[in-house]
C-alpha cells in the first residue's frame, strides 16, 4: 500500500480533535516551505505514547531518500552547543525493524530532551524510523516493503556467500529474516550505508526490542548497564550493522534492545537510558578514540 493511501485511511479514522491540530499546522508548515507535517499522523498512530506534536517538535527532515512505498526517510542534525567544540558525533537510529515500535518511539523522547537547553554535548544525527514502510504496513513487519530484513542487508565480508548461506541454514529461510539479493539493495540501508560514509560518526547507537539487554560491537569497552538494561551479547550475523560497523569498519556500535516491542518504557526508565547512555559515550568513545585518531 503506498503511504499516502495510508495516511487517508488513518486520517478518515483519526479523531476531530487531531484533525483539527493538523488542519491547524499544516498551513504554517506549507508556509515554511516545510510539508513535514504530513508525515507525522501515520507515524504517531504506530507509535506508544508519542503525540502529533512531539512528532513535529521533532523537525524531522526528509533525507532526499524515499522507501519502497514512497514514504520519505527522515532524519535530523543536532550540533553539540557551543561550549563542546569538537564533539564526538553519534548517529542514533531507531526502528530498522518496523515491528518494534518501541524502538522508534523512545528516540523522539530523546530528540525532545537534546533540544533542551544544555543537552547537547554531542554532535547528533537522528533517524527514529528507518524502516517505515515497515512500521506502517497493515501489521507492523520487521522487514521493508520488499521483505528484506535491512538489519541483514549491510555489507559485511563475504556477504554474498554467508549471508544467504545463513539464512537458508540457521533460520530455515525464515521470510523475517531475508536478507535481500545483494548487500545495501534497499533504499533504507544504503542510506545508513551512505550516513555513515558522510557523517563520519564516532559511535552509532541503534534502538531494537524486545531483548531486554545491550549488545556491542567494536573498537571500545562495551557498556555494562543503561538503565535497567544490561549488557549480553545477543550475537554477530552476516549483514547486520553491529557486524559492519563495528567489526568491519571498526564504529562501535552499541545496540539497545528494549524489553517490550510495544510498549513505551516508564519516563524514568527513558531518561535513566538516555543518561547513562551519554555518560558511556563520554568515558569511552569521546576521548580514548579521539587521541588515538589524532596521534
Ligand atoms: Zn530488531
Amino acid at each position: 500500500m503506498q503511504w499516502r493511501n495510508f495516511l487517508r485511511t488513518t486520517i478518515a479514522r483519526t479523531s476531530l480533535t487531531s484533525l483539527a491540530l493538523l488542519a491547524a499546522s499544516a498551513p504554517a508548515a506549507a508556509a515554511k516551505g516545510r510539508p513535514g507535517s504530513d508525515w507525522c499522523p501515520p507515524l504517531v498512530a504506530r507509535l506508544p505514547k508519542i503525540s502529533l506534536a512531539e512528532c513535529r517538535n521533532s523537525q524531522l527532515t526528509p533525507t532526499g531518500i524515499h522507501t519502497p512505498n514512497g514514504f520519505p526517510l527522515l532524519a535530523r542534525e543536532l550540533p553539540a552547543d557551543a561550549r563542546h567544540p569538537n564533539a564526538t558525533r553519534v548517529l542514533l537510529l531507531g526502528g530498522i525493524h518496523g515491528d518494534e515500535q518501541s524502538a522508534a518511539a523512545i528516540v523522539f523522547k530523546w530528540l525532545e530532551y537534546m533540544q533542551q537547553p544544555g543537552e547537547r554535548e554531542f554532535e547528533w544525527k537522528v533517524a527514529p524510523v528507518v524502516n517505515p514502510d515497515g512500521l506502517l504496513a497493515p501489521t507492523p513487519r520487521r522487514v521493508n516493503a520488499h521483505g528484506v530484513d535491512l538489519n541483514r542487508n549491510f555489507p559485511t565480508p563475504n556477504w554474498q556467500q554467508e549471508a544467504p548461506r545463513y539464512w537458508a541454514r540457521a533460520t530455515r529461510s525464515d521470510p523475517r529474516r531475508y536478507p535481500g539479493k545483494a548487500p545495501i539493495s534497499e533504499p533504507e540501508s544504503r542510506w545508513v550505508h551512505d550516513t555513515i560514509e558522510k557523517f563520519k560518526p564516532d559511535v552509532i547507537i541503534s534502538v531494537h526490542a524486545p531483548f531486554g539487554v545491550l549488545d556491542f560491537d567494536g573498537p571500545a569497552t562495551p557498556p555494562r548497564r543503561f538503565g535497567r538494561l544490561i549488557y549480553q551479547r545477543v550475537g554477530v550475523y552476516p549483514g547486520s550493522l553491529g557486524n559492519y560497523s563495528g567489526l568491519h569498519k571498526e564504529i562501535p556500535v552499541v545496540t539497545i534492545e528494549l524489553a517490550n516491542a510495544s510498549l513505551m518504557p516508564p519516563e524514568a526508565e527513558v531518561r535513566r537510558i538516555w543518561q547513562d547512555m551519554q555518560s558511556w559515550i563520554r568515558r569511552n568513545v569521546n576521548a580514548p578514540l579521539k587521541t588515538a585518531r589524532n596521534s
